[in-house]
């Protein structure tokens, strides 16, 4: 008999809502004018964009114009970082960001550096996650063109006061970006209220399709483009668009705005309930990031004395997927670098697992995973030299 498979890997990405499949499917077949054709086929493309940057932009408090569609995540904050380094270059050079940003930040930040002659400020976070924004207020100088710091953390899922941070860049006068990719959909978004002038999203992680993402860009924020080659996109990022894509987007982001409240009710009670059921079945056993200000889906916790690799495997054969650190750097023998930056030691952090959870989890599913994690975490130890010591 096959083994029922368990979805708990929603912050790497999830399937498509079926009502997005359905509402891109005519995109994807007999709509497939090219948005800046004169004739019907392009029109009918066209209305399809602007309906839809219509609907994202009304949910997040911004005005449709401020839209630019990117093709995901990543691409959103390359374009932040270098857009806007390259528009202020005037002004200065200086960035800063926070040392437990998505690799699509830090990567980028690191290439500026090394490319482009910018200077970055790392800014440390403390043991939950949490950036201090005293801390981002210390480190600005007359250089600095922009602040980057996430909405909430992919890994260990900490959400940051990102309106306290905005608040301290628009009183000084830098631009302020924020990666929202987890929370768009999963977290009220009012780009007023956040204080943020750029903001990336990508429609993989609500339940959309892959390939397709956005960055908010507040009116008059001055940010230079990536893509050269055609007027799209006001001519912020040349391309054709990504009509099915785009359209499957607004329809993600309408459903997560109709089903946040009762999704995220269900998701904190298995939340919870995995994090109590983990800390009181396995000794020796840490929860990572905050406890409060936390991610409605996210559990990222340290069983120690067990490589967290081998328990994946063992999951895997029991129908869980799950993951350690992020999906990105599992497959490398470093930790994470956002576990490193919680001061986690090292050895330890290798015995870290992150378990998100989405739409189509059960309790059911939650109680398989309390019986199945303890009983792999104990036949592991029993082999482990470094449990046996500490015995
Ligand atoms: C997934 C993710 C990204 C990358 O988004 P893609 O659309 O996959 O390129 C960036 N930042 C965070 C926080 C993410 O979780």
């Amino acid at each position: 008999m096959d083994i029922k498979k368990r979805y708990f890997d929603y912050a790497a990405t999830t399937p498509m809502h079926p009502e997005v499949t359905k509402a891109m499917q005519p995109f994807l077949e007999e709509k497939f004018g090219n948005p800046s054709s004169i004739h019907s086929f392009g029109q009918e493309a066209k209305a399809a964009i602007t309906e839809a940057r219509d609907v994202i932009a009304a949910t997040i408090k911004a005005k449709s114009e401020e839209i630019v569609f990117t093709s995901g995540g990543t691409e959103a904050d390359n374009f932040v970082l270098a857009g806007v380094l390259e528009a202020m270059a005037k002004k200065g050079n200086h960035i800063i960001t926070d040392t437990v940003e998505h690799h699509a930040i830090l990567e980028t930040c690191r290439f500026m550096e090394k490319h482009r002659g910018a200077k970055v400020t790392y800014i440390p976070v403390d043991k939950t996650g949490l950036v201090d924004p005293q801390d981002i207020k210390k480190a600005i100088t007359k250089e600095t063109v922009l602040i980057s710091v996430m909405h909430a953390n992919n890994e260990i899922g900490t959400i940051e006061p990102i309106a306290e941070i905005g608040k301290i860049a628009r009183e000084a006068g830098v631009y302020f970006h924020t990666d929202a990719v987890q929370t768009f959909g999963s977290l009220d978004i009012d780009v007023e209220k956040l204080n943020v002038d750029f903001l990336s999203a990508s429609a993989h992680k609500l339940y959309g399709p892959k390939g397709i993402g956005l960055l908010y860009v507040r009116k008059g924020a001055r940010i230079l483009p990536l893509l050269h080659g055609g007027e799209q996109e006001r001519r912020r990022r040349a391309s054709t668009e990504n009509v099915p894509g785009i359209v499957g987007f607004s329809k993600a982001v309408q459903l997560a705005e109709q089903e946040r409240q009762e999704r995220n009710e269900h998701l904190i009670k298995m939340r919870d309930k995995l994090i109590k059921g983990i800390l009181d079945s396995i000794e020796e056993t840490q929860l990572n990031g905050h406890p409060q200000l936390r991610l409605p889906n996210n559990v990222n916790v340290t069983p120690k004395y067990v490589e967290g690799e081998s328990m994946l495997l063992n999951l895997d054969l029991e129908g869980i997927a799950a993951s350690t650190g992020s999906a990105c750097s599992s497959g490398s023998l470093e930790p994470s670098h956002v576990l490193k930056a919680i001061g986690i030691n090292p050895e330890i952090a290798h015995s870290s697992l992150r378990f998100s959870l989405g739409r189509l989890n059960t309790d059911e599913d939650v109680d398989y995973l309390l019986e199945v994690l303890p009983r792999i975490v104990k036949t592991l130890r029993e082999m482990s030299p470094l449990y046996k010591k500490k015995k």
